[in-house]
């Protein structure tokens, strides 16, 4: 019975995605088992979630809460053992004994653990579409050379990879255009000229979704599409010209294939995170995912608005950027993430406005000079450089 069922680490389990994974997880105690979790923060919830699940190991990347969440199991009699720091995500990752990593960490701190699980050919399901901005061609490489299973769970890629023909080798002959779509985020109305003065809880409060501040954030500016067309390019494997966005307020059509002969494929459903997660967990299968079904009864209608007026480029000029590095040299796409991490951080902790995180990454993206990265450490010194130079951006912005 144990042997049969399908051993999952979970990277991330404390944010938004990793608690709605293990969601889907414990609706299917007899397909999986839990065998690693980890947390950089909220050590309460790292805590009540071993106990929930009784994973094998937890990883907290933060000494302190490595130290109190110990004691806190220790006490509880749990079997559950602590490790400490990022080489030992890449350890839960790559472990003989996980069949799946569930890729839910926030930003290019998740690339070396989705790198590890790649190499040992495991079934990586990307959340963290950071990892593969800043991993590119290197990245996909690695997928390929470990044998790997790479499954988007990022709802737009997950509706595009549902809507693809299974036998990828056709991919590049009969796909003509993919088509993301956008919910618009909290500003899709907004005076561009006020978007200086917009608050963190603002750009944070998602009409759609509710995400992680970082990805809200992104959502706010676009930098989340742009971030998205990027992560296309790499999973797709397309021409950055066969890529568009669309903004589409409802959030019911994820994402749509259009086809040399003008057929559109689209994928429906509700905003729920659930289902892209349930989708990547039982490929090619299907599983309950804990969503309601689409209410068609209900729905009013569903709307498309294109990117391309005037007053959409100046609410959201970052969306451009994803075309701009990825015509640029390798390792541009891993610069603009940088940039735009140090950014959105630096908005966060209210350093800049709203409107100079796109300063920031435009800044960056012109001034840094890039040279091809071609391993992981040549990319995390690239990562570093670059979140060094957005660094003292913001510096000069600081009000
Ligand atoms: P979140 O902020 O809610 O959670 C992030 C997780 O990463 C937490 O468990 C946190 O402890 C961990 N973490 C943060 N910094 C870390 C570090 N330096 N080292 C190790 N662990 C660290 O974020 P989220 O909304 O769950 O998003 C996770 C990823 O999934 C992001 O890449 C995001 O773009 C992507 N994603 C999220 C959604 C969504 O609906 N939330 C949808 C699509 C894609
Ligand atoms: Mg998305």
């Amino acid at each position: 019975m144990t042997e049969s069922r399908q051993r999952v680490t979970v990277l991330g389990s404390t944010g938004s995605i990793g608690v709605n994974t293990l969601d889907v997880l414990a609706r299917h105690p007899d397909r999986f088992t839990v065998f690693a979790l980890s947390g950089h923060s909220r050590i309460d919830l790292l805590f009540t979630q071993c106990l929930a699940h009784q994973p094998e190991f937890v990883v907290a990347t933060e000494p302190h809460a490595a130290a109190q969440l110990q004691s806190r199991l220790a006490a509880a009699g749990s079997q559950t053992r602590v490790l400490l720091g990022h080489e030992a995500l890449d350890e839960v990752a790559a472990h003989p004994d996980v069949d799946m990593v569930m890729a839910a960490i926030v930003g290019a701190a998740g690339l070396s653990s989705c790198i590890a699980a790649a190499r040992a050919g495991k079934r990586l399901l990307l959340a963290n579409k950071e990892a593969l901005v800043v991993g590119g061609a290197f990245f996909m490489d690695v997928v390929r050379a470990g044998n790997a299973t790479l499954l988007p769970i990022d709802s737009e890629h997950s509706a595009i990879f549902q809507s693809l023909p299974t036998d990828r080798v056709l991919w590049p002959s009969v796909v003509d255009k993919i088509i993301l779509t956008a919910s618009g985020g909290p500003f899709r109305t907004r005076d561009p000229a006020t978007l200086s003065q917009v608050t963190p809880a603002q750009a944070c409060a998602h009409p759609n979704w509710s995400m992680g501040r970082k990805i809200s954030v992104d959502s706010a500016t676009m930098m989340n599409k742009a971030l998205e067309v990027i992560e296309a390019k790499f999973l797709f494997g397309l021409d950055p010209s066969r890529i568009d966005a669309i903004i589409h307020p409802q959030s019911v059509v994820h994402s749509m294939v259009q086809f040399v002969d003008h057929s559109v494929v689209a994928q429906l459903g509700v905003p729920d995170m659930r289902g892209p997660i349930a989708y990547g967990l039982s490929w090619p299968q299907r599983i309950a995912s804990g969503t309601t079904a689409l209410d068609f009864s209900a729905m009013t209608g569903l709307s498309f608005e294109t990117f391309d007026s005037p007053a959409h480029r100046a609410r959201f000029p970052g969306l451009r950027l994803a075309w701009d590095a990825l015509r640029s040299a390798p390792g541009t796409t891993a610069v603009l993430n940088a940039a735009n991490e140090i950014a959105v951080a630096a908005f966060l902790d209210t350093r800049i406005r709203f409107d100079q995180i796109h300063a920031v990454n435009q800044a960056t993206l012109e001034g840094f000079a890039v040279g091809a990265p071609g391993s992981l450490p040549d990319i995390l010194a690239l990562d570093e450089e670059a979140r060094a130079y957005a660094q003292q951006l913001v510096r000069g912005f600081a009000r």
